[in-house]
């Protein structure tokens, strides 16, 4: 049902729809009767010199002069009683030369003799009849093209008219329907953007990056074909189809009915293309994807690649998807030329079949009553039936993969959305958080977070110990709210999290992710991101406050450094310096801390325990620690196990206990002593 969901987005453009589709079928219009104007101007007034010429006694209107009397075409005389049938002359060409001839020269098979001063005529009743011819000077042949010259020169204006106005409406229906096009694909795009700003964390676990970008970039630019080119074509195809069936049916109803038989057998044989070609246009646009979702995970990697010798390897999966694509690209190929070329030439000869039968019955007495006439106009138009046709057929195609990347982009944009209170409103305001009961899995039956208790009082601060995949960032991620949970719940001042409105909710809670996200820009922008109440001197008092002053002195733009994409230009203890000023500026009431893994000097690590020290105050902190020290003076900490809570209490306590926690330690002191 793409077409519905495509004219959903196309009918908000009815001025400009409308407006591409009347200049398109006045173009077409247009088109159809300059070939008209031609055949006029050749047959009545080039040729026409040729009509009967009538010896009139009187100069009138019109009349040419020549050797002693007045001529003048029925066509050009006013009073039809001045021409008198026995007074009729004829001008013939032949032989590249203007004859005149005092009398009327019959059709028939016509030879020159005498050097020009005899013509004999054989009629088809094989009888000849001779006529006497004066041979025309130029100036003699120009004064019987006289009376054409007006309107001649009106029919070449208009031609030249119809000529500038079918290019101008060409032009101009060439732009409004790729703006329209534009337009559409702009707004899905848009309508994307906004949708993947709405998915769950989870959608981005599931679906590589380069398959989403592919869908937003490639296949709503595809859309834009069907504007560009389909409606156009089939537009035109089927203006000129009915005009032909018209044509059809006032020629000889019984014929053209007959010849109605073809819309089932090309509606079946569309059928059959569209159902072959729409998997092929599947598999093409997904390989263009997963090609897409390869590159985009190889340039990230190429560092891991090129360090572990995986070029090979890397890309042979490459040429995998490569490959796929190609062979199915090749398909289409050859489906189009077997089904629709071939199919244009199979109808060709069906219909010269079909016409041979029916007026070869005809001639045996069936239908007598048909004019040899008829036949003719007939075949014509049969013919031309054959390039709308082929015009269809041969753009049916681009049609199908224009609905096939429209269907993938619709199939993005019905994903579910994250299930929250949307926008603004009243959220908690102490910060007590509770979780109760709490279990948790990816991808159940895996439980990554079994039956979680834990109460944290406003202002506290938690240490959240345990070894790697323990769960510790997986408990953080449904606190806050990245993915959603069923059994148990999280209470912030007592109130299930997910009933407070998203954007105040996420206002009130702050992160500082393990691995800290920059944007491309400057650091300032990223703290303030993008929030105008936010100055300057904020962003430098919160970086001096949390000790950030000599990395920010070390730049010669300060805190407008510019920062490249994902923050590649800071080592990972500056970026979460940064992203702990991010944090901060907001002024959250709870504050969710993931201590980066990878291995920071004794330096920043200090800097980033002092920044610890200012972060925490006046709000519930959460601060998940590998190196124990961090959170040697948090108010409790929690030890986790395999997604259990196993331990719970402060530094001493949990050392007094002797259990896991003392163990994770004495190992710690261990490495620090080696
Ligand atoms: P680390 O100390 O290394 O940061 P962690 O305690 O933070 O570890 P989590 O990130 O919470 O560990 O992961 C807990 C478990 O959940 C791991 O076994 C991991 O395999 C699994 N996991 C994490 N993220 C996902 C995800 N997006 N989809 C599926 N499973 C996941
Ligand atoms: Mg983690």
């Amino acid at each position: 049902m793409a077409i519905r969901r495509i004219w959903h987005y196309t009918k908000q453009y009815k001025a400009l729809l409308f407006v591409s589709m009347v200049t398109l079928i006045f173009s077409i219009v247009l088109d159809l009767v300059s070939p008209y104007l031609a055949s006029l101007l050749i047959d009545d007034y080039i040729v026409g010199i040729e009509k009967p010429w009538y010896r009139i006694e009187e100069k009138v209107e019109q009349s040419v002069y020549y050797n002693g009397h007045y001529y003048i075409q029925e066509r050009f005389a006013k009073d039809r009683s001045i021409l008198n049938e026995d007074e009729k002359a004829s001008i013939i060409l032949i032989n590249n030369r203007f004859y005149f001839s005092g009398q009327y020269i019959v059709d028939g098979k016509k030879t020159i003799a005498e050097e020009g001063r005899m013509l004999w005529v054989e009629k088809d009743d094989g009888e000849t009849i001779a006529y006497y011819l004066t041979p025309l000077s130029a100036e003699e042949v120009f004064h019987f093209y006289q009376p054409f010259i007006k309107p001649v020169t009106i029919i070449i204006f208009i031609f030249a008219l119809v000529s500038v106005a079918s290019i101008f409406l060409i032009f101009l229906y060439r732009i409004c329907f790729l703006k329209l096009g534009n337009r559409v694909t702009y707004d899905l795009r848009r309508d994307a953007f906004i949708k993947i700003q709405k998915m769950p964390i989870s959608y981005f676990d599931e679906i590589p990056a380069g398959k989403i970008v592919s869908r937003i970039t490639n296949d709503t630019e595809t859309v834009i074909e069907l504007y560009s080119q389909s409606l156009v074509v089939f537009t035109q195809a089927a203006i000129y189809f009915i005009g032909i069936y018209i044509s059809l049916f006032s020629l000889d109803v019984t014929l053209a009915a007959f010849s109605m038989l073809l819309i089932p057998l090309l509606v079946v044989w569309g059928r059959i293309y569209r159902k072959k070609a729409k998997h092929n246009n599947e598999v093409i646009r997904s390989e263009n994807a997963e090609i897409n979702a390869y590159l985009n995970e190889s340039i990230k990697g190429m560092e891991v690649i090129q360090a572990f010798n995986q070029e090979e390897r890397s890309y042979r999966k490459f040429m995998n998807h490569n490959d796929r694509y190609a062979e199915y690209r090749q398909k289409m190929v050859v489906l189009n030329s077997a089904l629709s070329g071939n199919m244009v030439r199979l109808l060709r000869r069906a219909i010269q079949l079909a016409i041979l039968l029916y007026f070869g019955w005809g001639a045996l007495g069936f239908y007598t009553f048909i004019s040899v006439g008829v036949i003719y106009a007939f075949v014509e138009y049969m013919n031309r039936l054959i390039n709308p046709i082929n015009q269809i057929f041969g753009n049916i195609d681009v049609l199908q993969q224009s609905l096939v990347s429209a269907e993938r982009v619709f199939f993005l944009l019905d994903q579910p959305e994250e299930v929250m209170e949307q926008g603004d409103g009243p959220c908690f305001e102490r910060g007590e958080v509770e979780f109760r009961n709490l279990s948790f899995a990816y991808e159940k039956p895996n439980y990554v977070l079994k039956d979680i208790n834990l109460k944290v009082k406003p202002g506290q601060t938690v240490g959240i110990v345990g070894h790697t995949g323990s769960g510790k960032s997986t408990l953080m991620n449904l606190l806050l709210r990245f993915y959603d949970y069923e059994e148990g719940s999280i209470l912030i001042d007592g109130v299930d999290i997910r009933k407070y409105p998203k954007q105040s909710y996420r206002r009130r809670v702050g992160i500082v992710l393990q691995d800290p996200i920059l944007f491309t820009g400057t650091i300032a922008s990223n703290i303030k991101l993008n929030n105008p109440s936010i100055t300057d001197e904020k962003v430098e008092e919160v970086l001096i406050a949390i000790g950030a002053e000599s990395f920010i002195r070390k730049f010669s733009r300060g805190i407008h450094e510019p920062v490249l994409e994902m923050g590649s230009n800071f080592s990972v203890g500056e970026r979460q310096l940064i992203s702990f000023a991010r944090a901060m500026v907001y002024d959250p009431a709870v504050l969710v801390l993931d201590e980066a893994t990878a291995n920071i000097d004794t330096g920043t690590e200090q800097l980033i325990q002092h920044a610890l020290q200012v972060v925490k105050q006046n709000r519930t902190t959460f601060v998940i620690a590998h190196r124990l020290s961090t959170i040697k003076d948090a108010d409790f900490i929690v030890v986790l196990d395999q997604g259990r809570l196993i331990e719970q209490g402060t530094h001493d306590e949990l050392m007094a206990k002797r259990g896991k926690y003392y163990e994770m330690y004495q190992s710690q002191l261990q490495h620090v002593t080696d």
